[in-house]
């Protein structure tokens, strides 16, 4: 019994010491591959799933982190006419400004661009039987909603938001 302990500490401690010397050089891999492809870079903001579940609310969590969309018409936001900034729910990096927001009629917070080119990501989702752009914050990988060809001038793009994954910071 004993050995079998000693044993399995030893393997354990072998299997630390490799990753140890492994994760540094993987990490720089993924550096000099972005900066090849001349993408600005980020500081990224990577949590577990625990840390996010702690720090979020079910809605927010289910949303951001689970690639979630919200019930049309029962968010914060879709309605909301205040004036400020909108907010990464995750991680606070500033995304849309309420200047951009529109009124699409869909239930969900809409925009027609969002506060910079920097500021969200998109990737191809086809989920659902169905290829849609999803945004997302590009600072933390939220998932924040889709991105559609239909919106408005002079854009006529349409970033349709979940209302959980963003926070409004009013200006008066
Ligand atoms: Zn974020």
């Amino acid at each position: 019994m004993k050995i079998t302990i000693v044993l399995v500490a030893a393997v354990l401690m072998t299997a630390c010491a490799i990753l140890a010397f492994a994760l540094p050089g993987g990490q720089e891999a993924a550096v000099s591959t972005k900066d090849k492809k001349g993408k600005k870079m980020h500081e990224k903001i990577v949590k577990t799933e625990e840390e996010w579940q702690k720090q979020l609310s079910e809605e927010q969590f289910y949303v951001t982190r689970k690639h979630g969309t919200e019930r049309a018409f029962t968010g914060e936001y879709y309605n909301s006419h205040d004036k400020g900034v909108f907010t990464c729910v995750c991680c606070g990096q500033e995304l849309f400004s309420s200047d951009a927001k529109f009124d699409s009629g869909t239930g969900w917070p809409s925009f027609w661009k969002p506060i910079s080119e920097d500021a969200v990501d998109v990737n191809t989702d086809h989920s659902y039987g169905m290829a849609r752009t999803e945004v997302l914050c590009s600072r933390c990988d939220a998932h924040l909603g889709h991105v559609f060809d239909d919106g408005p001038a002079p854009t006529h793009l349409r970033y349709c938001m979940n209302s959980a994954a963003l926070k409004l910071v009013k200006k008066n």
